[in-house]
């Protein structure tokens, strides 16, 4: 058991060290933020205080919730800096400059107690050169922990320890910034950029050279280096644009500066004219007045890129590449015209170069690939690629073009770098022998069970998976884990299934968001031939599916992380549990489609609300907060927030690492099997008439605003007609059957209007609401 990290504290409140504070803050752990006292100053804190203020307006935001910044004391580093040594933790975050780093360790040293771990966030300085001439004991305190901006957001801790360094403190930093921060750590050795930079910014170096050697636009480079890779569709200028391109200069020289002339960063680098320019003219990316792509407001928001020889900005018409290029990078690669030959000219040195860089800065290709895929946000890590595009062939056509071939590469062959083997993925390891993948401890991925096991159920849209110690985890597994009928049938079947031989059932997914809600277009289509009857069974369908799953006779725990919408969010609250990931963004946002919960989600919030600590009494304040949440469309920026919103109750937990969410929402769902009952059927005591006049007098006020549409009021009154209980009087107990079925009357009286129609078809097309 490694001791708990209890008080942090953040030297230096920039970009990143405001950050990490807030990150820390968002965990529940108090941090300290210091900065320097700007000269003449009246408040010494001004800088950490400024920071804190920046962060509550910035979005995305820092913060997971408003308490979380209280979480915050600010403070500076001539008054405060002996109160550091009160903390468990101690990170510095100020600019890179090597000297002004050592002068602060150095005070540090003086007044550091054994054990506590001090760490630095530099991108670039070797541990080595930060340590010159400080007192052993303080080394063995040290390390590097390397956030990725934002921290809040990017999942990737490098964490670099030195030679001295006690393995019980790396031990101790790395398992609070796994389990309480929530990040994934890749352990790599002392060398100038670690793995992300080193790699990154090769890529980027090749992607912008070759772009300019071989006569695309921006536009084309982006589209070939983004999708078929797997990478973001930022590709390289976008995201140079996104980073800030004035940081670019900063980077490479420091890269240049400690890397050997051998290095194929350093061979390969050139000075730039046209990126010297546009940041002297304050083209600096997104953050300045644009960069390599703009937006020219005087043309009316037209999106721009510059030509990359004429220096002129254009719209940016973006690029078609041929189908088959555009889905397989082995077509695109292998295509003889300058969309393959571009992506050879990158990928193909970068893949060389990661594959040359094993062991000296990772010591195996997991930790490369986990590396890329966490800090760049690339689907797959230049490893996974090589076994895409087949390491052999790689191999050769580096040969054929002169180029050298990395030894690893000669190594593995015509095999692959991954291979499964007995239900376990193995990688290829230095001593030319395959390696289990181990996962953490606590860390459980469906992937991997799908890897060893066959589905207990499965149809086109869903499967159940048997998870091990009689949990069962259902899986939605259509676009954007959308609600169709195909999810709903697998899950009345998944129930009898699971009621007849196992203890309990998490729903869970590994992709990127847990549902975004009812399939539209499928309603749509029905909806465009007035098939109503086929739009009141499904909305019955799912009602059933849900209460279903509410009363069967195990507990089943919820486990969502990103989009938990409508539906998605519905199916949440008819579980006994939910373990959410802290980046869960939820709600009931049917009214933005002019619909409203259909799937009993109106009840189950009312019952939330009503059984909330410190609600005053009486029917009206439960359904005052259902209201105005679901009239308004109200999502959650966080778990955090979805607690605020009462989706998560008290007894609900929320997961930071989101590689161990499955395994904690297993765990929960095995502690509720002893002596577990279903919930009783609730008796709901709605307000009536009175309130629903009170609900409309509410929305009116919005309409007077002019924030709420003449189609809002029309929504707002029939959810307020649900919520309300109808047409009962408000001494009449209303029951859960009765709820249901005024919810069914009132959405298909929605879904009939032809205001909710077109907002209905303008999200599908758009992707955005519709404010008619
Ligand atoms: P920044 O310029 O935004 O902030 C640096 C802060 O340090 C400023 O608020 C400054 O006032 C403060 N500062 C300077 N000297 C100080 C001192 N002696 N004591 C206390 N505070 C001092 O820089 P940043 O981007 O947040 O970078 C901080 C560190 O994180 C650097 O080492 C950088 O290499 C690293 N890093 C940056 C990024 C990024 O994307 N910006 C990513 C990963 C790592």
């Amino acid at each position: 058991m490694v001791a708990p990290i209890r008080r942090v504290c953040v030297i230096g409140a920039g970009v990143m060290g405001a950050g990490i504070a807030a990150q820390v803050a968002n965990a529940g752990v108090p941090v300290l933020l210091l900065d320097i006292v700007p000269a003449g100053a009246a408040d010494r804190n001004a800088l950490a205080s400024a920071a804190v203020a920046r962060m509550l307006k910035t979005d995305p935001a820092p913060f997971m919730s408003p308490d979380a910044a209280k979480l915050v004391e600010v403070g500076n580093t001539e008054d405060d800096l002996g109160r550091a040594a009160d903390c468990d933790w101690i990170v510095e975050a100020v600019i890179e400059r090597l000297d002004l780093k050592q002068v602060l360790y150095r005070r540090l040293a003086e007044l550091h107690r054994p054990g506590t771990a001090v760490s630095s966030n530099t991108s670039t300085i070797p541990l080595q050169s930060l340590l010159g001439g400080l007192p052993d004991a303080f080394a063995r305190d040290f390390l590097i922990t390397h956030f990725f901006n934002p921290p809040r957001y990017m999942r990737l801790l490098e964490v670099v320890p030195g030679p001295t360094t006690d393995p019980a403190l790396v031990e101790r930093v790395s398992s609070f910034c796994d389990h309480v921060l929530g990040k994934s750590i890749v352990r790599c050795k002392d060398t100038p950029g670690f793995i992300a930079n080193r790699i990154g910014t090769f890529w980027m170096q090749r992607g912008v050279n070759a772009a300019m050697d071989g006569g695309l636009t921006v536009d084309e480079a982006d589209a070939v280096m983004g999708r078929p890779f797997g990478i973001p569709k930022t590709g390289v200028f976008g995201l140079l644009d996104l980073v800030g391109l004035d940081l670019m200069p900063h980077i490479d020289a420091s890269m240049k500066a400690l890397l050997s002339a051998e290095d194929a960063f350093v061979v390969n680098h050139r000075d730039n004219p046209m990126l010297t320019r546009m940041i002297g003219e304050g083209y600096t990316g997104r953050k300045g007045k644009g960069g390599f792509y703009r937006i020219n407001r005087e043309r009316g928001k037209v999106r721009e890129s510059i030509g990359l020889v004429t220096g002129v900005y254009e719209p940016s018409v973006g690029a078609k590449l041929p189908e088959a290029a555009s889905k397989d990078m082995r077509a695109l690669v292998a295509s003889d015209d300058k969309y393959g030959r571009y992506a050879w000219a990158v990928m193909g040195d970068v893949l060389g170069y990661a594959a040359s860089l094993v062991p000296a800065i990772s010591d195996d290709i997991a930790g490369i690939d986990a590396a890329m895929r966490l800090g760049f946000n690339w689907k797959q890590g230049p490893f996974e690629i090589l076994d895409r595009l087949g390491p052999a062939a790689v191999a050769a056509r580096l040969a054929t073009d002169g180029k050298p071939v990395p030894e690893l590469l000669r190594a593995v062959g015509d095999r692959s770098f991954y291979r499964a083997e007995g239900g376990e993925v193995q990688f290829f390891g230095t001593d030319g022998a395959y390696h289990t993948l181990e996962r953490p401890e606590g860390v459980l991925r469906l992937d991997d069970v799908k890897r060893r096991s066959q589905p207990l159920l499965k149809n086109g849209s869903a499967a159940l998976w048997d998870v091990g110690d009689g949990v069962a985890c259902f899986e939605i597994a259509t676009k954007m884990n959308s609600f169709d009928e195909g999810v709903l049938k697998l899950l009345d079947k998944s129930v009898s299934l699971v009621r007849d031989g196992f203890k309990a059932m998490v729903l869970y997914t590994d992709a990127t968001n847990f549902s975004a809600g009812a399939n539209l277009g499928q309603a749509l289509f029905a909806c465009n031939i007035a098939a109503w009857g086929e739009v009141e069974k499904s909305i019955a369908a799912g009602q059933r599916s849900f209460k279903g799953l509410k009363y069967a006779p195990f507990p089943v725990v919820g486990a969502p992380a990103g989009l938990a919408l409508g539906g998605g969010c519905e199916i949440l609250l008819h579980c006994d549990a939910i373990q959410a990931h802290a980046e869960t963004y939820t709600g009931l946002v049917e009214c933005g489609v002019g619909l409203l919960p259909g799937w009993g989600g109106c009840g189950e919030m009312i019952q939330r609300w009503a059984s909330a600590p410190k609600m005053p009494r009486g029917p009206m304040p439960a359904v005052a907060k259902v209201f105005e949440a679901v009239s308004t469309a109200k999502v959650s920026k966080s778990a955090a927030e979805a607690r605020a919103m009462r989706v998560l109750r008290e007894g609900d937990g929320i997961t930071f690492n989101r590689d161990r969410l499955l395994f904690d929402a297993k765990a929960r769902a095995l502690s509720l099997v002893d002596g577990y009952a279903p919930p009783p059927k609730p008796e709901f005591r709605l307000p009536g008439a009175a309130g629903r006049a009170g609900m409309t007098m509410a929305a009116q006020g919005f309409r007077a605003q002019g924030l709420a549409t003449d189609h809002d009021m029309v929504v707002a009154g029939r959810l307020a007609t649900v919520l309300s209980g109808g047409d009962a009087d408000p001494v009449d107990a209303v029951s859960e059957d009765d709820m249901l079925k005024l919810e069914r009357r009132e959405f298909l009286a929605l879904i009939k209007t032809a205001p909710t129609l077109e907002r209905i078809e303008h999200t599908l097309t758009t992707g955005k609401p519709l404010r008619n």
